[in-house]
């Protein structure tokens, strides 16, 4: 599923980092003045202590740009976040991995455009030669080839005679999808395992979704059917593409259908039959607090909400979604595919040692996290890394995902240091101050150089 985008403005300059809530409000500027009163001195404290084991480092240091990085603190009572290194990546925690749940992905997926009638011409001749374009060309198997799925072809577009209703709910689209491919309407291929229809909603059309409304809570889902016993029980593989805005977001009708239709159509492949037999539907174990803050595990979702996710593919030629693929994360490259050509990647990393125990609804899973009470003070240490030299050091900043929802933060946050550069460890000092309903906080640490911006996700249990 697609979650709705919700621009962050305001407390990061030049930001846009989007975060998967259905919320549009903007957060209160008055959280700007919530840095903590923690002192500096604190950065040997309780948490973070243990971390700084790694000895590899010192070796390797460069002298030039990490005094600029690091001016000011170079004198002695500063904080102490270490030289920059030039062999990359520096060391950090691993990062997340999209993991299979053992179903099938498609190794020969073959995508069917279907419009109602009505829906504009334009759309439909472009949405077509979209879904044609993105199978043959760099950015498919970039994309998804390492999760096992094989070369896309698309069928030809389909327009029905009917009249897409203007509510429907996503059991009324089974069932009548179901109907069409189990009674052999001609108006739709004949299916088979690697048939994935892309159902194009027009302007005017409600979709429900369990509860959540299109365009409101999400932008898109793939699910899928399964046929009838005369059909083999066969599940089939569908997308639904409500047409929702996002002008927000700079794109116009047609962007807002392909980028959402390439994210979704990443996940059909690599997930087709969720409702069935889900294959890489969701994150490991001890990252799965990802999956919460982004809105959805699969390899789509975990881009979605990353900044300059989505562009216009040259070869494709309309906007499209990087997915997240567990190779470049694993190398420390851009985990969203195709990472943008020349580009220098550059994360920061919290160092969560503890587990944690998620609670709610009856339900307990233990992450890697950081345990702090309510009320009290704990720093943690921050790896920066990048995979090659970058231009200077990079920017830090954390923020709660309440904040990013449009709520009041619950963390308070105080850095030693206002940014780095690979193999630097910055301290930051978190204050939980108000539990919750699942006596967890999750929070953005956000990097920032020039117009590029990368965010980690750690989590605070109490
Ligand atoms: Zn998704």
């Amino acid at each position: 599923m697609r979650a709705l985008p919700v621009l962050f403005t305001g407390l990061i300059a030049a930001s846009v980092f989007t975060a998967a809530c259905g919320s549009v409000d903007t957060p209160s500027a008055s959280t700007q003045g919530t840095t903590t009163t923690t002192t500096s001195g604190g950065v040997g404290g309780a948490g973070g202590s243990g971390a700084a084991t790694s000895s590899t480092d010192a070796a390797t240091t460069t002298t030039d740009a990490s005094s600029s990085a690091s001016s000011g603190s170079t004198g002695g009572g500063g904080p102490d976040i270490g030289q920059p290194s030039n062999v990359y990546p520096a060391k950090h925690a691993a990062a997340p991995k999209v993991v299979t749940a053992g179903g099938p992905v498609l190794t020969a997926p073959k995508v069917w455009p279907i419009f109602f009638q009505g829906d504009k011409q334009t759309i439909i001749d472009a949405t077509t030669d979209f879904f044609a374009k993105i199978g043959p060309s760099a950015y498919w198997p970039a994309a998804v080839s390492e999760y096992g799925v094989g070369a896309l072809s698309s069928g030809p577009a389909k327009q029905l005679t009917e009249v897409a209703p203007a509510a429907t709910t996503d059991d009324e689209i089974q069932a009548w999808l179901a109907a069409k491919l189990n009674n052999g309407d001609p108006a739709f291929p004949v299916p088979d395992s690697n048939t994935i229809i892309a159902l194009t909603y027009p302007l005017g059309t409600s979709i429900d979704l369990q509860g959540s409304k299109s365009c409101q809570a999400f932008l898109g889902y793939h699910s899928n059917i399964t046929l009838n016993a005369a059909h083999g029980n066969i599940d089939v593989s569908y997308l639904v593409i409500p047409r929702c805005s996002m002008q927000s977001t700079g794109m116009n009708e047609l962007d807002a259908i392909t980028d959402t239709g390439s994210h979704e159509l990443a996940e059909a492949a690599t997930d087709p039959y969720p409702q069935t037999n889900p294959a890489y539907a969701q994150v490991d174990n001890n990252h799965i607090y990802w999956l919460f803050a982004l809105g959805g595990g699969e390899n789509g979702d975990m881009c979605a909400q990353s900044a300059g996710a989505s562009y216009k593919d040259p070869q494709i030629g309309y906007v499209v979604q990087r997915p997240w693929s567990n190779k470049a994360a694993a190398a420390s490259h851009d985990p969203c595919v195709p990472a943008p050509a020349g580009q220098v990647y550059f994360n920061s990393v919290p160092l969560l040692n503890d587990t944690i125990t998620l609670g709610g609804g009856g339900q307990s899973l233990k992450v890697k996290g950081v345990q702090i009470p309510i009320g009290s003070t704990k720093t943690i240490e921050i790896d920066l890394f990048s995979d090659a030299a970058t231009n200077g050091p990079w920017q830090v900043e954390a923020h709660d995902l309440n904040e990013f929802m449009g709520g009041q933060p619950t963390l308070q946050f105080a850095f030693d240091a206002p940014g780095g550069q690979n193999g630097q460890k910055l301290h930051l000092s978190i204050t939980p101050t108000k539990a919750n309903q699942y006596k967890s906080e999750e929070f953005f640490i956000i990097s920032t150089l020039g117009n590029q911006q990368n965010a980690w996700i750690g989590i605070v249990g109490n």
